[in-house]
């Protein structure tokens, strides 16, 4: 293990110590473990030291000593073959270890082709691609997503493996959007799944949790191309909700609201519309529920700059433009952060707001902010909002590991009356038993995973915890 206070279940600290020193001091001690560990490999991709790895966040540093770098999916295959345990690694923006692997991490970055099926109204991408660099392709072919995820820089087959989300009353999640999948299972077979030939294991399949295998390629539904507008108010009364919390969240095609837990209200409320659905206007009035509307564009978190996010004041633009909160070509979010999203049904989204507002004074100061949004329900398996239309209540927190650490039970008591459910991808203290009871098909999904992994090759220490664990 890499790691510096490696820690139970899923959780992991911030750095503790200048990540410089850190490097240097673990170098040494990491040269002997990877020499120890290499496997020979005919036919797969050299295995790659790099050196400590860490997630986006920098929260994490993977264990996995091993990075390799298949080229085709032939030297996947041949990888996957000769491989004792591996686990695929996106672009790394998970908070928790769901990505990392006891011994070999795999990069999809050299699969990377976009096959646009016009008249089939699908594109099928290489497990590499990031949804920033599919989205301008398929616009200028006159295409366009559902719906994309707060930041456009994660990769779509670690999207889907954890159910990311954006918002809106009607988007399913972005895995929702995908209609086959390609993955090597264990014994090195190509397996193809799709929506269509087989829709029951299809819905088991779609977020895999990378526990299927490694993905090497995704179709994914498209529709025409349309603009979005997108416009903010301030200071929205949470009072509101408690009787127009379907219209507030009905008032654009997708809508996030902004809160620091402070005054009883949403500090911002960003309101994304489609321009193309009929009898929309690109603005809206000035007062929204009480709120005002913004003079100025605006960052999430209150006093940040907003040059890193997407453009506001109702100024229509393409879709991948306007749905992530945050532009392609800069760090989104904070950056040195943690997140926690727990789901909860939407028709019980007030209540569920008002228990975790009790715990105001305790959360706002390791806080950067929280956003709401609402995801429709889908059928997927091991989907958050599984069968259950939910409101997504998340929270972006400073690097202060050990104080949101003792928060985080806490707020999970008070949601535990309303069954919330963590993001697969995002830090928790649930209990595997509790998780358990979340998820009804859990039993399928772990049949499932057992048919095209049997010995457990994809299986990792986050898995085996939260999933087998109960
Ligand atoms: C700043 C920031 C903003 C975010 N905003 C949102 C948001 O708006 N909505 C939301 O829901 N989430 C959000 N997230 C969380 C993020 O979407 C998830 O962590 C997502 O899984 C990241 O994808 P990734 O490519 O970075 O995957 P990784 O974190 O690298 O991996 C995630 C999982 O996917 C698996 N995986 C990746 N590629 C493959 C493959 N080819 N085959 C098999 N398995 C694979 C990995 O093994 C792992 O299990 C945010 C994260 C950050 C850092």
């Amino acid at each position: 293990m890499i790691l510096l206070h490696p820690v139970p279940c899923t959780l992991y600290p911030v750095f503790p110590m200048d990540k410089r020193d850190f490097l240097k001091t673990s170098a040494t001690a990491l040269t002997g473990c990877i020499l120890s560990r290499m496997l020979p490999a005919q036919n797969a991709p050299p295995t790659h030291e790099t050196g400590p790895r860490t997630n986006w966040a920098g929260n994490l540093t993977y264990s996995a000593p091993n990075l390799l770098e298949p080229g085709t999916v032939d030297e996947l295959r041949a990888a996957v073959r000769t491989h004792r345990h591996l686990r695929a690694l996106g672009s790394r923006h998970s908070f928790n270890a769901i990505a990392d692997s006891p011994e070999n991490q795999v990069s999809l970055h050299a699969l990377n082709s976009i096959d646009l099926d016009a008249a089939g109204r699908t594109v099928t991408v290489g497990a590499g691609i990031r949804y920033g660099d599919l989205a301008p392709v398929i616009d200028a072919r006159g295409f366009a997503l559902h719906n994309l995820a707060s930041l456009p820089h994660i990769s779509v087959a670690g999207a889907i493996a954890t159910a990311t989300h954006g918002s809106g009353l009607h988007n399913g999640n972005l895995a929702t959007a995908a209609s086959a999948i390609e993955f090597v299972a264990a014994n090195g077979d190509l397996v193809h799944l799709s929506r269509s030939a087989d829709p029951e294991h299809f819905a088991g399949a779609a977020v895999h949790l990378g526990a299927l295998g490694i993905l090497t390629r995704v179709t994914l539904d498209v529709q025409p191309t349309y603009q979005v507008a997108q416009t903010v108010y301030l200071d929205l009364p949470f009072s509101v909700l408690e009787h127009h919390c379907e219209e507030v969240f009905a008032s654009g095609y997708s809508v996030s609201l902004f809160t620091d837990w402070q005054q009883g209200r949403a500090t911002q409320v960003w309101i994304k519309r489609r321009t193309d659905h009929t009898g929309t206007p690109a603005t809206l009035g000035a007062d929204f529920f009480g709120a005002h509307r913004a003079t100025e564009n605006m960052h999430p978190i209150l006093g940040h700059s907003a040059e890193a996010c997407t453009e506001q004041m109702g100024v229509p633009g393409p879709w991948y433009e306007r749905l992530p909160h945050f532009k392609m070509n800069f760090t989104p979010s904070s950056g040195q952060e943690l997140q926690t999203e727990y789901f909860v049904p939407f028709d019980r989204a007030y209540a569920a707001i008002r228990a975790v507002e009790t715990l105001r004074d305790r959360i706002t100061p390791h806080l950067f902010v929280t956003e709401l949004r609402a995801i429709a329900a889908d059928n997927l398996w091991m989907s958050m909002a599984h069968e259950r239309r939910s409101l997504a209540i998340h929270f972006t927190w400073k690097p202060e590991w050990p104080q949101v650490r003792a928060i985080l039970p806490q707020i999970e008591a008070r949601l535990r009356p309303f069954e919330a459910r963590p993001h697969w991808a995002k830090l928790f203290t649930v209990p595997p038993a509790q998780l358990d009871a979340l998820y009804p098909r859990l039993a399928d999904f772990k049949t499932l995973a057992a048919r095209y992994d049997p010995d457990g090759k994809f299986r990792n220490p986050f898995l085996s915890t939260n999933l087998y664990g109960s």
